[in-house]
């Protein structure tokens, strides 16, 4: 099976292939602008390997997460780096794209241990970030508590406090009123601009929905389709799975995830009442099922490559919106073509956490505090010009929405690097 930074490059390809770029500019897309590898010690003398790629910034100064994850690598940091160039363009935000990453299980590490940790990060790469040069964020694994801690050391390294260099930090840090929400609410927004082109073939109050990942993005997405009244059938987190045919009540979901940490079998007692009362245990249920039930809509929102050649055949969804980056293959998102299944792609569909971190950059710059209203009003406008620029180009092209976004991110980007 290809890595997810071969599958990332395809998708670069295919793109380019139909446009009229050169080979130069493919190139340059490739490769990243700048690889910084390093190894972190911790307080216990244990040694972390740690990254930073700085892919593009031709429209920008370098933006992107920050992942803590224990399977995190090179190759999929260059991967995600390269996406959020793309992510950038296509939201048409003055940003280029950049990722790092520690390979580390952050919740195998005390909040002292994080901390120096997340501190020790910033000492590693301080001279290469900035305000207007490089501006990370959250992702897998990172909070705001993480970001206010690395905006602390950041803001003592050069002597001024300096709350733009980071975005998705906590409120009393500088953080934007709706940034928590703002990847979960960008993806509410494409499928409803998707779903409003389908009024015969879908019915907005009462679709179905499976979820699986159930953290900052997976949650909040969850929870705002179950607000706005599609029907939430099934979700899971890394240790298990809920399904209920009748709907999962995700307010109550929330509360016993905020009491216990997790969302696994024995948990899903919160789910009816009834079922408490009866005693009937919840039946077994996977991840694997999870993507494979015949919902409507298929929210992948964990990690990358979990739809692939091995089960593409067997995804049960109508559509498929990518909250996670890259959980989808080319090889699967062939099979899923050929069997009439839409694929909204993650640098559009999961682009809302950028537009809302470029919103909090604005705020910090300006010393300016929007409400989360004003916040979600903005990101609703990027995400839906967003959409419809790459509609008209899958109309005119008679392309798949993936391949669309792709040749609406790289013009732009090529376009600039041509000027
Ligand atoms: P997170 O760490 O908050 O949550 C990840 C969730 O996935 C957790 O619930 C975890 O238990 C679950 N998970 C892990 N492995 C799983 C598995 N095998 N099966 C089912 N669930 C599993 O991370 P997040 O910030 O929600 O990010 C999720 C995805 O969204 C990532 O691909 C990330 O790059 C992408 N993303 C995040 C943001 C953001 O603003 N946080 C923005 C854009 C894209």
């Amino acid at each position: 099976m290809s890595s997810f930074f071969e599958n990332t490059q395809k998708f670069i390809e295919d793109a380019v292939r139909i446009t009229h770029i050169s080979g130069d500019i493919l190139t340059r897309l490739e490769k990243p602008d700048k690889v910084l590898e390093f190894e972190i010690s911790t307080g216990s003398g244990q040694k972390l390997q740690a990254w930073r790629v700085q892919h593009n910034n031709t429209l920008g100064p370098y933006k992107g997460g920050i992942r803590y994850h224990p399977d995190s690598n090179l190759d999929e940091v260059k991967a995600l780096a390269s996406l959020m160039t793309l992510k950038t363009s296509l939201a048409e935000l003055p940003f280029g794209g950049a990722k790092g990453a520690v390979k580390v299980d952050p919740r195998k590490l005390s909040s002292q241990e994080l901390e120096e940790l997340s501190r020790a990060y910033i000492r590693a790469i301080w001279q290469e970030i900035g305000l207007d040069k490089d501006i990370p964020a959250p992702d897998v694994g990172t909070t705001p508590q993480i970001m206010d801690w690395m905006t602390d050391e950041y803001s003592k390294l050069v002597g001024k406090w300096s709350p733009a260099t980071f975005t998705g930090k906590s409120i009393d840090k500088g953080g934007s009123c709706g940034r928590d929400i703002a990847t979960g609410f960008g993806g509410y927004v494409i499928l409803r601009e998707f779903l409003n082109l389908q009024p015969i073939t879908y019915n907005l109050k009462f679709e179905t929905v499976a979820v699986q990942g159930f953290g900052n993005v997976g949650a909040n997405i969850a929870k705002i389709l179950y607000e706005k009244g599609f029907k939430i059938v099934a979700i899971s987190d890394s240790k298990g799975a809920l399904h209920e045919e009748d709907g999962i009540d995700i307010k109550k979901v929330l509360d016993v995830k905020e009491r216990t940490g997790l969302i696994d079998r024995a948990k899903c007692y919160a789910v009816s009442e009834e079922r408490l009362a009866s005693g009937t245990p919840c039946r077994e249920f996977t991840n694997d099922d999870l993507l494979q039930m015949p919902v409507d809509i298929l929210i992948p929102a964990a990690l990358e490559d979990v739809i692939n050649g091995k089960n593409a055949e067997k995804i049960g969804a109508k559509v498929i919106l990518e909250m996670a980056n890259g959980p989808v293959t080319p090889e699967a998102e062939k099979i899923l073509t050929e069997r009439g299944i839409e694929v909204l792609p993650d640098i559009l569909a999961n682009s809302g956490g950028v537009v809302g971190s470029y919103f909090e950059w604005i705020q910090n710059k300006k010393r300016e505090q929007w409400s989360e209203d004003e916040v979600l009003a903005k990101i609703d406008e990027k995400l839906t010009e967003a959409f419809r620029e790459v509609q008209k180009i899958k109309e005119e092209r008679n392309i798949a929405w993936r391949l669309a976004s792709y040749v609406r991110a790289i013009t732009r980007v090529a376009e600039a690097i041509m000027e």
